[in-house]
């Protein structure tokens, strides 16, 4: 039973629950995101410490992390070198504002992250979190066409079953059908969105890029012959879609996006929050893929998960096409309170050096094959109906029950914390996996272990 507080009292304690912990008794005041509140205040599963790839419990379980956090912690928590530049940044300089003064770490942190982008991408925009990276984006691709004379290139496409937060601009661009439901009235006028890539009858159990899809792409012409490809502002596709399930580009599929975007002079934004920063085994999924974008937009392991930041980052000619007119006047007029935070900023900078210092990204790339192959182990399961992946992103996807969607993956979810000490993601039936970069494989394998009793005890 949890506490009830009145309007103007303390809490009032029932009896009963003395055994509860603090944070227990206190989660009725807690409206929990993307959460199953009532579901989840029954029996609330509560992390109070973290360390590596382990997470505890206040009653001092520890817990195996599969999903490095939220995509977020590929170094593991807790890091000792982040945790102590942290430390020593909130002691030096807490806060600065980014509007016509900066602070050290922030310009450290912009140069550091383009030196390792792509050639031609040379400024780093910062905000807060990935939705704030995405409206960036598309405030820029909307704010350089006008610079440049072309005001009448207002529409944004985005795909099916893409996530692309949850501000105004990102939900609308999004492809998520819960996400965009109730808002529907007050999404973004103008926006568009191609087909998704995901197709089991062609491309179930594919180990990597599926060979079969690139023609998808060309669903981008449909819209640009129906629209005319003069009035399109940008295209935003996440390079493998993440939060939807982990949905892999086919062989050929974003090079085509890109000559379509040529081909018409629209802009390309690569969302890579979760991409960017090891999790396809290169500083940024563009490097990976081989294909250019315009923009990319960051976040989560950019500072590792610690403390919240994005990045947006933007080419040459992007960046060219607003630096006119007087230079004393603002150019772009947006920007965060918190943009280019000193204490973000360090932890940022903190990052880039473990990246460096422990070759991060090669052993993200190091543990690919074993990860793809314990995936792939399930591909015969008796739930199972898809298992895909690429880089350090997996998917196993389960049939749902009768008439009952999302019920299993939310019991695998469950009885993997409760049974097998493993805190795993599902989005409705699909068990999603973003392992650790710097995963030890026995750990690896021991979690799968556990997936794969949960998945046997499960009707
Ligand atoms: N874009 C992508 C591709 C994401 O995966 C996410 C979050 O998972 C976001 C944007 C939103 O990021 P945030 O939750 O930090 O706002």
């Amino acid at each position: 039973m949890l506490c009830r507080r009145t309007l103007r009292g303390p809490a009032v304690k029932p009896t009963g629950d003395s055994e509860m912990s603090a944070a227990q008794r206190n989660l009725d005041a807690y409206w929990m995101p993307f959460t199953a509140n009532r579901d989840f205040k029954k029996k609330p599963r509560v992390i109070s410490g973290a360390s590596g790839h382990y997470y505890t419990t206040e009653d001092g379980t520890r817990l195996y992390d599969t999903f490095s956090g939220l995509w977020t912690s590929g170094i593991g928590h807790c890091h000792p070198k982040i945790v102590e530049a942290v430390q020593k940044q909130v002691a030096t300089l807490d806060y600065c504002m980014t509007f016509q003064v900066t602070n050290d770490k922030a310009v450290a942190l912009a140069d550091r992250v383009i030196g390792m982008a792509p050639e031609e991408i040379t400024q780093c925009f910062f905000t807060n979190s990935g939705s704030e990276s995405v409206d960036t984006a598309l405030k820029i691709a909307l704010g350089y066409h006008r610079a440049r004379g072309e005001g009448n290139r207002t529409r944004l496409i985005g795909r099916e079953r893409g996530y692309h937060g949850v501000n105004f601009g990102g939900m609308s661009v999004g492809g998520m059908v819960p996400n965009r439901k109730v808002f529907s009235a007050a999404l973004l006028p103008g926006v568009d969105h191609i087909r998704h890539t995901h197709d089991l009858e062609h491309n179930a159990f594919t180990r990597g890029q599926p060979e079969w899809g690139a023609h998808l792409a060309d669903d981008l012409e449909r819209l640009c012959a129906l629209h005319d490809g003069s009035n399109i502002a940008a295209v935003i596709v996440e390079p493998v879609a993440g939060s939807t399930g982990v949905l892999v580009p086919p062989v050929g599929y974003l090079e085509r996006l890109r000559e379509i975007c040529d081909k018409h002079g629209i802009l390309l934004i690569f969302d890579e929050v979760i991409a960017a920063f090891g999790r396809l085994a290169r500083p940024f999924g563009a490097q990976r893929f081989g294909v250019m974008p315009d923009i990319i937009t960051t976040a989560k392991g950019l500072t590792n998960g610690v403390v919240p930041m994005g990045a947006v980052l933007v080419r040459d000619s992007v960046y060219d096409a607003f630096m006119q007119g007087p230079e004393n006047m603002i150019e772009l007029f947006h920007g965060y309170t918190y943009s280019g935070h000193p204490v973000a900023a360090a932890a940022g900078l903190a990052a880039m050096d473990v990246y460096d210092e422990e070759g991060t990204f090669d052993q993200s790339a190091a543990l690919e094959q074993p990860f793809e192959d314990l995936l792939h182990s399930f591909a015969e399961h008796k739930h199972v109906i898809d298992v895909r992946n690429f880089g350090l992103m997996g998917a196993i996807e389960m049939a749902p029950r009768e008439g009952a969607p999302g019920a299993r993956g939310g019991e695998a979810h469950k009885k993997c914390f409760w049974d097998e000490n493993l805190v795993v993601r599902n989005g409705m039936d699909t068990l999603q996996f973003s392992p650790f970069l710097n995963s030890d494989p026995d750990e690896m394998q021991r979690s799968f272990e556990g997936i794969r009793r949960v998945l046997d005890s499960i009707e």
